[in-house]
């Protein structure tokens, strides 16, 4: 059996988040909320993220502040984290229930009574 792991980062603009003083350009700049996390795999489907970090970050230079989490989510109605991406490791576990449960029903030996 081939077997397949991994990780990849994870990095989405989730919107502008006004206009304020950038420390690093010195000026008025455009700041947008950033999301950054680092998803593991194993054969792709058991996923689970780790270092899920938000930040707002100046749209010029990228100089950035942590922001908090439960606030973005909130502002965004949703976690912005890909579905598959959280749960991606519960829909591996009920793959692998599933299989073990096709293999016990469809014993092709039965015991004789
Ligand atoms: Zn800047």
């Amino acid at each position: 059996m081939f077997i397949t792991w991994g990780s990849k980062t994870v990095s989405r603009d989730l919107g502008p988040d006004g206009r304020r003083h950038c420390p690093t350009c010195e000026c008025q700049r455009g700041f947008y909320k950033h999301l950054a996390y680092r998803v593991h795999h194993i054969m792709w489907l058991f996923r689970w993220p780790t270092g899920v970090r938000y930040a707002s970050r100046c749209d010029q230079c990228g100089h950035g502040a942590p922001i908090d989490a439960v606030q973005v989510r909130a502002d965004l109605g949703k976690s912005p984290v890909a579905w598959i991406d959280r749960y991606g490791w519960l829909l591996g576990i009920a793959a692998v229930a599933a299989f073990f449960l096709w293999a016990v029903l469809s014993d092709p030996h039965p015991p004789v009574r």
